[in-house]
């Protein structure tokens, strides 16, 4: 079969082979508003001008908008029901432990990548952090010399076996910069156009981090040299022949009071205040080891309760605390946002646009923080960009986007 022709299913979906390389870059906490301003601008002269002819439209991303749950919703095409990572964090049903999300053994279905490369495709796959790697690069067959998978967080340690490719770092040819810094998103879009250079994959898969975002209000002056920076590599993608689509894991949004002071509804002491000790557990699915932007501080949670509580009374209760926006019972929580119900506590608690939902304050480290909070987790960043640089045709009338949808308008939709 003529490869142009072929197609590819997983997941219940099924999506045409590229007849370019293409290139999904996940910008995340990327606030529509952040490309907006950029381009109003004059900071992203390749995008304003691919934009003439390409799609520029507007997605939902998965609630609880966080980082790990939306990059697996992009790379399988389903809501976390389907694919299991409902988080970064979470209460494992079988330890009682707080546990990381971030190994592959809670992931439930295969990515777009691995189906793609089982059907014969080159894959690429680059993130900022290591934590998100292995989820997204979860059964690539590295022997194959067709897959490659590396973060720049550790692209000095990478190899064949685990990576596909020896020391990624001297290939990207630049120091390997701070976890807390725009440098290791630059890095990954560096590597991104080496790669395309040398290997010509199928598919591409880059995926920053939102450091800047958290420090950084859209159209001020170190976003917008973010946005000029990617627009830069974004130039050189297209002119290396690559077909670009660009979405993001989640929104941001300015999480606190007029004095600059993360404005928190600590859940956990409104809890203990309410109910005897030991009855409610507060998780947090924001958490994960890099805090210094955030300080595990964002708009969902989920509450534990013991069985002889009453969900629906302590619901009732948190429904009258100004800043709280919804809170709903594990199941009908878990349909409205499309999460697996084994990996979600008794109540789904998500808080307005301007707050952030805490345990207690002191458990939360806001030493770091040195800009005013912003943040994520909530319905109000559910809204992203979904972008593609070539045109698109007529989408059926009434769809809501999701970003998990980017590979479908790229593979299926491109005109
Ligand atoms: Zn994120």
């Amino acid at each position: 079969m003529n490869s142009i022709n072929k197609t590819v299913s997983v997941n219940g979906r099924t999506y045409n082979w590229p007849q370019k390389p293409l290139v999904v870059v996940c910008i995340d906490g990327s606030e529509p508003d952040y490309i907006e301003q950029a381009i109003a601008g004059g900071h992203m002269p390749y995008l304003a001008s691919a934009l003439e002819n390409g799609a520029d439209l507007r997605a939902h991303c998965v609630v609880p908008s966080f980082t790990n749950p939306n990059n697996l919703s992009i790379v399988t095409g389903q809501p976390p029901a389907v694919h299991g990572i409902s988080g970064n964090f979470f209460l494992d049903p079988e330890s009682g432990d707080e546990v990381m999300m971030n190994d592959p053994k809670f992931l439930r279905a295969d990515t777009i990548f691995k189906a793609f490369h089982d059907a014969g495709a080159k894959v690429c796959i680059v993130t900022a952090k290591d934590k998100l790697r292995r989820l997204l690069g979860h059964g690539l067959d590295f022997s194959s010399g067709r897959a490659v998978s590396f973060s720049s967080e550790k692209a000095d340690e990478t190899t064949m076996a685990e990576n596909g490719i020896d020391n990624a770092q001297a290939m990207v040819g630049r120091d390997i910069p701070s976890v807390y810094s725009a440098e290791l998103s630059e890095f990954i879009f560096d590597a991104g156009v080496k790669l395309m250079e040398s290997m010509h994959p199928d598919l591409m898969y880059l995926s920053t981090t939102d450091y800047i975002q958290h420090k950084h209000a859209p159209g001020t002056p170190v976003a917008n040299e973010f946005y000029a920076m990617m627009d830069g590599y974004f130039a050189k993608l297209d002119a290396l022949g690559a077909t670009l689509a660009l979405t993001a894991d989640h929104g941001m949004n300015a999480k606190h009071d007029d004095d600059g002071k993360p404005d928190v509804i600590y859940l956990q002491e409104v809890l203990d205040g309410m109910l005897d000790p030991g009855d409610a557990r507060v998780i947090l699915p924001i958490t994960d080891p890099y805090v210094v932007h955030h300080g595990a501080l964002g708009s969902f949670a989920t509450i534990y309760l013991n069985d002889e509580i009453d969900p629906d009374a302590v619901a009732d209760a948190l429904r009258t605390i100004d800043g709280i926006a919804t809170v709903y019972p594990r199941e009908i929580g878990c349909r409205m946002f499309g999460l697996p119900e084994d990996r979600l506590g008794d109540l789904i608690v998500v808080s307005d646009k301007s707050k952030v939902l805490g345990t207690s304050a002191d458990r939360h480290d806001l030493s770091q923080l040195k800009e005013p909070l912003r943040s994520h987790g909530g319905v109000s960043e559910q809204t992203v960009p979904l972008i593609v640089t070539k045109p698109i045709d007529e989408l059926p009338g009434g769809r809501q986007l999701r970003n998990f949808d980017i590979f479908d308008v790229a593979l299926n939709h491109v005109s």
